[in-house]
């Protein structure tokens, strides 16, 4: 098999048949039913409902109108049912089970946010509806953004980014705008080399160039390393704490009094922001910006691509670039700000309306659930969490730094060493255990990474389950038992993949299969 740098493998080397069906007749593992795409299991004239054919109606379009029938796939209700059931339980969710993946704070989202987020007032509302019918949603904004400022000691939040990467974006704006307000130009942006992938990207859309500052022994930034590159030409560091190796930056008040003596600013990653909620203060660290994903720490619904919510914390020196729109509280109710008054110099607007309504009542109604003791408690047992799963397992996989962790379990694939079975055969052989795959080769400073966040919702036995099922698999491994690695999975609905080709060379549009006589030629 070949590897790249990382140690991941480039291209998959599977045992017979990949993306196979399991092998019997009807195509079906057991009560999992196989299910075709909607496109081949549908007849075209089919329909669900019985609608009488428009009579009168004439079409307005002119020379735009359609010539081909739409092509949409018909069903009737029940196959569109059994369809769209038979799809989800292919699904992998939290609410099925464990779900370690490493920096996605992967918890259970209180059903008590669902039951609110659905209450008619809040689940009804327009975003074109005028402020004074919608009073009631602009304080709860209000009231979320206190919070947040109060949680982190930051004076000034921005609400309406869509997702963290989002939020990355608004802060580097801010940045820029600052910069630019006081014409002071600057042109590099520092981030680490453990840093999400996210962060290098936003830095190089806003047009700075990326310079990357080696990990430490320790798995932090290397001090003397950021000290030299900082320079006058230098905007902004971005940083993560906790970091994605799962640890505290402990020089990070060093780090801000050198990033600030050379009048740059500190952007600070705060997706990890579960691991220290009610414990530590951003504001406190000499941060400037810094997002918060409320679909990771304040237990909104994420996966799959959304929604989520980033709303991003900003100290005095960036408060008055924060974007538009924003909600203030005057004698006569709330109103929302949505052209440039006063003193302040909003960059401009990053999105359309006020940002994710739907994520802001789940989070407020979790913060408001669990209290300042249950938020603190949130931090304390996700940080517990993961150190039991590390002390648990470092006699039988690898730690990739000595000592205690934050949220997040970080190893390394030494202990496969010599076994022929990589990090990847490892993550697809815990699928066919029932475990979603940990992060693997992420963070990048690590060879082979296996990053492990349990969160604080999972109970003892649910971990011990999960600890027990890790040791079996690892123990399997050094035992050589190196076929059933390469082979799995071999109980989920596909085979391994080819990954490469899927993203290099994706289909994303059925087209029907050519008649026998064409393939022919
Ligand atoms: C999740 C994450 C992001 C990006 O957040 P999105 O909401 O997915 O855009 C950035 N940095 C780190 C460390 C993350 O874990």
């Amino acid at each position: 098999m070949s590897l790249n740098t990382q140690g991941r493998p480039t291209r998959p080397e599977v045992s017979a048949d990949p993306g196979a069906y399991a092998d019997t007749f009807s195509g079906s593992r057991g009560l999992d039913q196989a299910e075709p795409l909607i496109f081949e299991r549908a007849s075209f004239g089919n329909t669900g409902v019985d609608l009488p054919e428009p009579k009168g109606a004439k079409t307005r379009l002119g020379g735009l109108e359609r010539e081909n029938a739409l092509g949409l796939p018909g069903l009737t209700e029940p196959e569109a049912m059994r369809h769209y059931v038979r799809l989800s339980r292919k699904n992998y969710a939290i609410d099925l089970g464990l779900y370690p993946l490493g920096s996605c704070t992967m918890k259970h989202n209180p059903r008590l946010n669902e039951k609110i987020a659905r209450l008619p007032g809040f689940a009804e509302l327009h975003p074109l509806q005028p402020d004074s019918t919608t009073q009631g949603a602009l304080e709860l904004i209000d009231r979320l953004a206190h919070w947040l400022r109060t949680l982190t000691n930051m004076p000034a939040v921005a609400m309406s980014p869509g997702a963290g990467a989002h939020g990355e974006l608004c802060g580097l704006m801010a940045i820029r705008a600052a910069l630019e307000a006081r014409g002071d130009a600057r042109k590099r942006v520092l981030v680490p080399e453990s840093a999400h992938g996210t962060n290098p990207a936003t830095a190089a859309m806003c047009g700075y160039g990326v310079d990357s500052i080696p990990a430490n022994a320790e798995g932090r930034v290397d001090l003397a390393a950021l000290k030299a590159k900082l320079g006058p030409d230098v905007a902004a560091l971005m940083l993560t704490n906790p970091n994605t190796c799962g640890l505290f930056e402990r020089d990070i008040i060093e780090v801000a009094q050198a990033v600030h003596a050379a009048g740059a600013f500190f952007y600070c990653d705060g997706a990890n922001f579960n691991a220290i909620v009610g414990r530590v203060r951003p504001g406190d660290l000499g941060i400037d910006a810094m997002h918060i994903n409320l679909h990771k720490t304040f237990s909104t619904p994420h996966g799959g691509g959304g929604p989520g919510s980033g709303p991003v914390v900003f100290s005095a020196a960036l408060a008055p670039f924060v974007p538009l729109p924003y909600v203030v509280h005057e004698a006569d109710g709330y109103r929302l700000v949505e052209q440039a008054e006063g003193a302040a110099r909003p960059f401009g607007r990053l999105k359309g309306f006020h940002g994710q309504m739907g994520m802001f009542i789940r989070a407020l109604a979790y913060m408001m659930s669990h209290g300042a003791d249950g938020l603190r408690q949130v931090a304390e047992d996700a940080v517990l969490n993961a150190n039991y799963i590390l002390a648990s397992l470092k006699d039988v996989l690898s730690p990739a730094f000595a000592g205690p962790c934050m949220h997040e379990a970080l190893f390394d694939d030494r202990f496969l060493k010599d076994t022929g079975v990589t990090t990847l055969d490892f993550a697809k052989a815990m699928i066919d255990e029932g475990y979603h795959p940990m992060t693997m080769y992420f963070p990048l400073v690590v060879h082979g990474a296996l990053l492990i966040e349990p969160t604080e919702t999972e109970s003892k036995d649910a971990l011990d389950e999960f600890i027990g099922t890790l040791r079996h698999l690892a123990e399997r491994a050094k035992a050589g038992d190196r076929e059933r690695f390469l082979a799995a999975p071999s109980l989920a609905p596909r085979r391994r993949l080819d990954e490469t080709a899927a993203a290099r060379k994706p289909v994303l549009r059925w087209r029907p299969a050519p008649p026998a006589s064409a393939a022919a030629e």
